[in-house]
């Protein structure tokens, strides 16, 4: 767990509990100047061309490519996650930089619109300042999902990033900065305390990936002031296996989808619903997957999944499966116990759906087994969550597409995980998301739509 010692963050590796960095905290006082200055620094920000913002950013993304092993390992150093995950997270940023900018482009070029009598034009001006709330899991693309579309609409940017990964955050603003007008992007540290005078300043767009229970604090502080928000939640992602699925490919993607980051992805697998049919055999293949799995400090090679980030993560992890074990839940695999910060790969079987497990986000490499009698019962259960985020259906094409437009989540994977085509949004469905970001419409939401119309020259 990082410490606080002293106004100072200091950063630990989750992976051996030694330090990896400090940096000094905002004082909540200073931050009514730091808006002031993001203030200040947007108005020249915003006169700025699209295209003339654009080319200001687009040089950051060779140079993120190429600082890629850097930053990347001192993600992995920080976070806990492979190295190659690490390092391509980095690299993943900068190469597509074009690509993401294009994008943004496109959606932010004003929009005519006419009907017979009159002629409009759909316009996208920046808000204002904006402040970007991120977590700890993915410590670089969350900022960077979060203030590439803010910057790109012509708002400048406040960056609050996870206490739990300072480092990497500030690294990347860092760079970032170098390319940009001052103040128009800056970077402030701290936890819960820092963000929620964040919140509650002058800003006028709250941009916010993290847990359900932060989104419902940040939506309540803003509604009195009716400040913008963009909530990206938690999630308790199903997977229903049917029984016409490829149970390899099925038992392939839970365990790689399960297990990820240490389950620590907001559309991890955390509940699998399997056909009674073919249930036997799909757990004792992903039983026989979890085993090869290798687990260690991420900097290792051939590491393919970390610690969990914190003692407090892991113990939260420990609650919710002990209790399911308890209430009857059995235990058909556990991997090697490393101690310290790491948890065991799990696959739980027998689960019900009163459990903390099956409730409740697990963030947690636990694999999580229910049998379903056949197709409707298997969407009733996979829909009864508040969750929203992502869901994934393994079964032959046509009954699993059926199945689909049944489901209450924003994204819907058919024999592959929940993300969609290269433009498509990433977004979050009932208490997963309130708000959205990426494709046309999810750039969008960064910006304030305006509509200027005058009358048809030749209208009636
Ligand atoms: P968190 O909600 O604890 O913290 C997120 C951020 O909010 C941190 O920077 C934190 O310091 C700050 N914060 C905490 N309390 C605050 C308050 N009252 N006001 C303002 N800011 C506050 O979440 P976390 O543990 O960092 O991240 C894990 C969560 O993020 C999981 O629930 C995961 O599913 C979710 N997540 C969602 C997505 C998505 O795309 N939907 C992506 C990544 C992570």
């Amino acid at each position: 767990m990082n410490r606080i010692e002293d106004h100072t963050l200091i950063s630990l590796n989750p992976a051996t509990g030694e330090e990896v960095g400090r940096l000094p905290i905002t004082p909540v006082d200073q931050i009514p100047a730091i808006v002031e200055r993001a203030r200040k620094a947007q108005v020249g920000w915003a006169q700025m061309s699209l295209q003339d913002r654009a080319d200001a950013i687009r040089p950051f993304g060779p140079a993120l490519a190429a600082a890629a092993e850097e930053v990347g390992t001192l993600l992995t150093r920080e976070m806990g996650k492979p190295l190659p995950q690490g390092i391509g997270e980095a690299r993943g940023c900068g190469e597509s930089i074009d690509r993401t900018l294009d994008g943004m482009i496109a959606a932010l070029t004003p929009e005519p619109m006419e009907d017979a009598n009159i002629s409009s034009t759909m316009v996208f001006d920046p808000l204002g300042v904006c402040a970007g709330i991120t977590p700890w899991n993915f410590p670089m693309s969350m900022p960077h999902w979060t203030v590439m579309p803010a910057l790109m609409a012509g708002n400048s940017v406040i960056l609050k990033p996870s206490e739990k990964t300072p480092l990497v955050a500030q690294a990347y603003a860092d760079l970032l900065m170098s390319f940009l007008p001052e103040d128009v992007l800056q970077v402030m540290h701290g936890d819960g305390e820092q963000g929620k005078a964040l919140v509650d300043a002058d800003v006028n767009l709250i941009a916010f990936t993290g847990s359900r229970a932060t989104g419902a604090h940040i939506l309540e502080s803003a509604g009195s002031s009716l400040k913008r928000v963009i909530l990206e939640l938690g999630g308790k992602d199903p997977l229903i296996v049917l029984d016409d699925a490829d149970i390899e490919a099925a038992a392939q993607f839970a365990a790689a989808n399960s297990f990820r980051n240490a389950g620590q992805v907001c559309v991890s697998t955390e509940r699998i619903y399997v056909q009674s049919q073919v249930a036997d055999a799909f757990r004792d293949r992903l039983v026989e997957l979890a085993k090869e799995v290798k687990v260690g400090d991420g900097c290792d090679e051939g590491i393919e999944v970390g610690p969990m980030i914190d003692g407090g993560q892991k113990a939260h992890v420990e609650k919710q499966l002990a209790g399911a074990v308890s209430d009857g839940a059995q235990v058909a695999f556990k991997s090697e116990d490393l101690g310290g910060n790491y948890h065991p790969l799990t696959v739980l079987d027998g689960c019900q759906e009163e459990m903390e497990i099956i409730r409740e986000e697990t963030f947690g490499p636990i694999a999580c087994l229910m049998q379903v009698e056949d197709d409707a019962e298997a969407v009733v259960r996979a829909n009864n969550t508040p969750y929203g985020l992502g869901a994934s259906i393994f079964g032959s094409s046509e009954r699993a597409h059926q199945i689909a437009r049944q489901m209450t989540a924003g994204m819907v994977g058919i024999n592959k995980g929940c993300g969609g085509a290269s433009g498509t949004p990433w977004v979050g469905a009932r208490q997963s998301g309130y708000g959205f970001h990426s494709g046309r419409d999810g750039h969008r939401q960064f910006a304030q739509l305006r509509v200027i119309s005058e009358m048809q020259p030749e209208a009636p």
